[in-house]
């Protein structure tokens, strides 16, 4: 081998070097001593050259115009064809980790491989040791110093002889290398090193630039990402909602397959998948529990640090899923003031899917999601102290809306029957003397059982006051509730009743049921402004139970508002109704003794003609 040759062969020579010699021109010092024909055949070799340098120029013009890699590469192999003779090439890209490359295989006239998009290592085959190496290589395919049998066989497989490696480099950054093939004995000539080590610098220069681009570009998005994220976040303290819209962002903005958010409790050994956008429709289920003990996820959770992964069958810490095939895999921890809270896995089906720039973006990402989820959490806390209070505040009002209205009615029949005492004095008849004493006795006990009961409902106790159960003769509860109740009753209204003697006993707390009754009945004479019959029934109902109906011929309910009627401090809104003054709290207190009793209570009514008010109470049979 000459020098010449083994410069060739070993690459040292440069476009841009000082090896003038090797340069097809003519030197004027040497003209003196060539032939006519020798300058003859070194000005048609120059004139040649000259040819390829201008081709050359006009392609490197178009591929530097290549919008994309891929329209670079498209240009390339289009044109490569016509500028060095060769039958087959193809770009070796080196992968964003810079332990591999990936083949790209420029259109061929006449051959194909199945090359295309393969991913190498750099110890595999010329590619990678030009890429390795930084030098060209032009060499007989069979005595190449890195023969790999899957590609240098594929080309000895196309009857290929010569194969010609140039790296793609610009200054000291190697991106790949660019490798041309060829049949027959010849290698490749001076020239077409030259030529392709320049068309390579070109392609470098473009691929470069556009990666630059890229990665501005990709700057920028993760700015917008960032500020999306921020903006959507913000607008929602929805825990749940939040990190839908947080995975459904991430993935969108960035293109990427798959997301998926872990989150974890303090002290659990276990994440749980709570949030998931991609193309992994049966992808794990919500609610997934994921070992910290296990896979990216859980390394990155444990470790508190960023996994990039970009070949996922090489790292030990994968665990695959048979329905799926992922090739690359970015977790990120999410922490909250240091303490690792969650993480955002996102998965990719390419090999080499990630870069650190998707590593930092996704990171920015999980310092924001952090805080957002923060603030949601103390969100939910502040809302649940909130309605702790708000329920707080709205059982104090209930207690004093009780403590005005029912405290009211059985006073002012104490306060009566004193006075009425008070002014007779000693012209008191005994029986009436003792009616009044009746009155206030009876009066007094009413108060204390509702002091108590209005005790027990703020010791949340609600809708669970204590009854005392026991044989209750129906007639005389009646009675009694209608005696209570006569201290309201106008002249104007006449007060009827009548007791089936089939429905003659229930079971029941005889003071709480007085009440109800003393309640319903002081309401038909209240809603009945201009008079008319009050009566009350109480007859057999449905089997084993007694139904109770206290009528009037008063304003009466419109039906829409039945359903609110028996609801706490709610008041019929009509004219008539709003002139009557009220607390809306007596219909509640029946609702609530009826169901305390396991019955029911209803209403039916017509406006202008009148109300019956209804309720059932299960019958007993009369003690033996
Ligand atoms: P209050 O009478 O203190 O307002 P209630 O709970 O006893 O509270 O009654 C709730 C509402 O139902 C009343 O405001 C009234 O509008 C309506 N209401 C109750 N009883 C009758 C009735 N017999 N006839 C017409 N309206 C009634």
């Amino acid at each position: 081998m000459t020098t010449d040759e083994h410069e060739i062969q070993n690459g040292r020579s440069s476009p841009a070097g000082s090896d003038a010699e090797s340069f097809p021109v003519i030197d004027p010092s040497d003209e003196a001593d060539l032939s006519p024909v020798e300058i003859r055949e070194r000005l048609e070799k120059s004139f040649k050259f000259a040819q390829r340098i201008q081709s050359l120029s006009e392609v490197s013009l178009q591929i530097d115009g290549g919008g994309s890699q891929e329209a670079i590469l498209d240009i390339l192999g289009q044109q490569t064809i016509w500028l060095i003779p060769h039958e087959f090439s193809f770009v070796a890209l080196l992968d964003p980790a810079r332990t591999g490359y990936v083949i790209r295989t420029l259109p061929s006239l006449a051959y194909s491989t199945n090359l295309d998009g393969k991913h190498f290592s750099l110890s595999d085959g010329m590619a990678g040791w030009v890429i390795s190496h930084k030098r060209f290589v032009s060499t007989e395919l069979k005595s190449c110093l890195a023969y790999n049998p899957e590609i240098e066989g594929a080309l000895a497989d196309l009857n290929l002889t010569h194969l010609l490696a140039v790296p793609l480099q610009t200054c000291d950054d190697t991106i790949g290398c660019l490798v041309l093939s060829k049949g027959g004995l010849e290698p490749f000539e001076k020239e077409e090193i030259w030529i392709t080590q320049l068309l390579s610098l070109q392609v470098a220069i473009a691929l470069k630039n556009r990666k630059l681009f890229d990665d501005v570009n990709k700057r920028i998005t993760q700015i917008e990402l960032a500020h999306e994220i921020a903006e959507k976040l913000t607008s929602t303290l929805d825990l749940d909602a939040l990190l839908a819209s947080a995975a459904d962002t991430i993935r969108r903005t960035r293109n990427y397959f798959d997301v998926t958010i872990f989150m974890v409790e303090d002290g659990e050994d276990e994440a749980v998948l709570v949030a998931h956008s991609g193309n992994y429709v049966d992808f794990l289920p919500h609610g997934y529990r994921q070992k910290l003990s296990e896979g990216m996820v859980g390394w990155a959770m444990r470790n508190g640090e960023k996994v990039l992964v970009n070949d996922v069958t090489q790292d030990p810490r994968y665990v695959a899923y048979e329905y799926h095939n992922t090739q690359s895999e970015l977790t990120v921890p999410i922490r909250i003031e240091g303490k690792v809270v969650g993480a955002v896995n996102v998965e990719d089906t390419r090999i080499g899917a990630f870069d650190e720039t998707d590593g930092i973006v996704l990171e920015t990402v999980c310092d924001q999601l952090g805080s957002m989820i923060n603030n949601a959490r103390l969100y939910d806390q502040l809302q649940r102290t909130n309605a702790t209070l708000t329920e707080l505040d709205r059982m104090k009002s209930d207690f004093l809306g009780i403590v005005s209205h029912d405290f009211r009615t059985p006073l002012a029949s104490i306060i009566l029957a004193a006075k009425a005492m008070v002014k007779r004095g000693s012209d008191l008849e005994e029986p009436r003397k003792n009616e009044y004493l009746r009155i206030i006795v009876d009066q007094a006990e009413r108060l204390k059982q509702l002091a108590e009961d209005t005790l027990s409902i703020t010791r949340h106790e609600r809708g669970q006051l204590a009854y005392h159960f026991e044989l209750v003769n129906v007639e005389r509860l009646v009675k009694d509730a209608l005696n209570a109740a006569s201290a309201f009753v106008s002249r104007r209204h006449v007060i009827d009743h009548r007791v089936d003697p089939n429905a003659a006993y229930i079971n029941g707390d005889h003071m709480k049921l007085r009440q109800l009754i003393t309640n319903l009945v002081s309401n038909a004479v209240k809603y009945s402004p201009r008079g008319g019959v009050v009566k009350v029934t109480a007859e057999p109902y449905d089997g084993g139970e007694v139904l109770f109906s206290i009528s009037d011929e008063g304003i009466g309910i419109p039906e829409e508002q039945f359903s609110r009627l028996f609801k706490k401090f709610s008041r019929v809104d009509t004219a008539d109704a709003r002139e009557i003054k009220g607390s809306g709290l007596g219909l509640w207190i029946c609702h609530e003794i009826v169901t305390g009793h396991g019955g029911k209570i209803w209403v039916e009514s017509t406006p202008g003609k009148g109300s019956t008010f209804r309720f059932t109470l299960k019958a007993e049979q009369e003690m033996p």
